[in-house]
């Protein structure tokens, strides 16, 4: 565990780092774990100790941490054009080519891309092309901006102002003009002797009375993962989508899908909102975009938006936005190849595979009675503990279950997430069967050890 020496590694993280997202309490107690190298779905500490990476890095490395294809694209491409920007009706090859891909892949028959470096990044530009339009189209009123409570779509201000969790009163947030509706969380949120079919449409009857109350005229778009990733593995209702989309439309409000985690195969088709059954108006990819291998983000714009905004920065000779790695080209490059890996090497293929002993797993380590539910797509689940599975009473919080027993996961060589009274896991689309059976396992006896403690 934690080596105290003052040289150590541990020390040394903890003396001049700042965490993100962290525990701090339990990291100054137990130590940072540096990591030097992977090795496909595995990660290295320096004590050469080697965990089963069952997050995929933060979602996003689904090739593995040494995959030679992808570091091969990025060593070619560093070698051939090691950088530039999209300004001033510049940018390389790569990013043509890549723009062309991304629309090709697309649900949509035609678009335009806009490159970034995050997804948050993603987010706040497209918000910002919202506004944009509105400004450009005559509707200045047009501005806000409607998410759901749980969602997750960064960290910026204004990806944190549309993120739906409690902490971002931390900084103030959120800005004035974000709202947030309710979560699809039909477990959770249900009503007694509620349907999940009664539970979509009470959602979509929420979202249309906000919009009245907010007025039409004033609401910029609806942004929406289609499941939820960082707000604990959500899936929404059945049938919610189709009923929010039905509501959006009456109004004429755009539909941005956040597909920075489901987007390039994590729920089992190329786009989450194909696993649910809907076409958005705008998506916004990063993660898996390049898998992991580079920090990029993607706003691919539907064609009705695409013309708009191009008709708009005509007529005003410019859309003034960018960042100065915007499409930079060994992303780019990467983000080509890793788009072929996905799709060609098996992994998406192997994501559908695996799936149903994914669920399988997950249902077997539900029975135990403190697991009040497990849900998930694809591969990505959660399973969320309780101290009491009949009337789903959680943990209390000071126990910090989730925290406990990812701790005792990583013990036994296994990185999975505590988030909330969850644990979470979306392994690498590269992982076998043997592999997945294996994180299982240990997250099992993980689970017995600390319900054993806590119980
Ligand atoms: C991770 C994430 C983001 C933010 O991406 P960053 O690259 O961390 O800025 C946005 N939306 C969703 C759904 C995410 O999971």
């Amino acid at each position: 565990m934690r080596d105290d020496a003052p040289n150590s590694w541990e020390s040394r993280a903890d003396a001049f780092s700042l965490y993100g997202f962290t525990d701090l309490p339990s990291v100054h107690r137990r130590g940072a774990v540096v990591l030097t190298h992977g090795e496909g779905p595995y990660v290295v500490d320096v004590h050469g100790r080697r965990y089963f990476d069952a997050n995929s890095g933060l979602w996003n490395m689904v090739a593995g941490f040494d995959h030679p294809g992808l570091i091969a694209a990025a060593q070619a491409q560093y070698a051939r054009f090691p950088g530039y920007h999209a300004f001033f009706g510049r940018m390389s090859d790569q990013t043509v080519l890549l723009s062309e891909k991304l629309v090709a892949v697309s649900p949509f028959d035609r678009g335009r891309v806009f490159y970034t470096n995050s997804g948050s990044e993603a987010n706040d530009t497209m918000v910002k092309i919202l506004w944009f339009l509105g400004l450009a189209e005559g509707h200045p009123e047009r501005r806000k901006i409607i998410t759901r409570w749980n969602g997750y779509h960064g960290v910026t201000v204004c990806a944190a102002s549309m993120t739906g969790k409690a902490y971002n009163a931390q900084f103030g947030l959120p800005l004035p003009g974000f709202i947030h509706v309710g979560c699809p969380h039909y477990w959770r949120f249900g009503q007694p002797g509620e349907t999940e079919a009664e539970f979509t449409v009470r959602l979509a009857r929420e979202l249309e009375a906000t919009i009245i109350k907010e007025g039409p005229e004033t609401i910029a778009g609806f942004f929406a993962e289609p499941v939820m990733g960082a707000g604990g593995v959500i899936p929404p209702s059945a049938g919610y989508f189709p009923a929010v989309q039905a509501v959006l439309r009456r109004y004429g409000i755009p539909l941005i899908a956040d597909e920075v985690i489901c987007g390039f195969g994590r729920t089992g088709e190329l786009w989450g909102c194909q696993t649910y059954g809907f076409v958005p108006d705008a998506i916004i990819s990063s993660k898996v975009l390049t898998a992991g291998f580079f920090p990029m983000g993607a706003v691919i714009l539907g064609p009705d938006l695409a013309d708009r905004v191009q008709s708009a920065a005509e007529r005003l000779e410019e859309f003034p936005h960018g960042f100065t790695a915007s499409g930079h080209p060994v992303g780019c490059a990467i983000a080509l190849k890793a788009i072929d890996v996905v799709m060609h090497e098996g992994l998406l293929d192997n994501v559908r595979a695996l799936t149903p002993r994914f669920e399988a797993g997950l249902a077997r380590l539900a029975e135990h009675p403190n697991i009040g539910e497990w849900r998930g797509k694809g591969l990505m689940g959660a399973l969320e503990a309780v101290r009491d599975k009949a009337t789903r009473t959680p943990f209390e919080g000071h126990l910090s279950v989730s925290e406990r027993i990812a701790n005792a996961c990583t013990d036994l060589g296994l990185i999975c997430r505590p988030l909330g009274q969850s644990i979470v896991l979306c392994p690498p689309f590269i992982t076998t069967e043997a592999q997945l059976d294996a994180m299982f396992d240990r997250l099992d006896t993980a689970l017995r050890q600390v319900f054993a403690e806590v119980a």
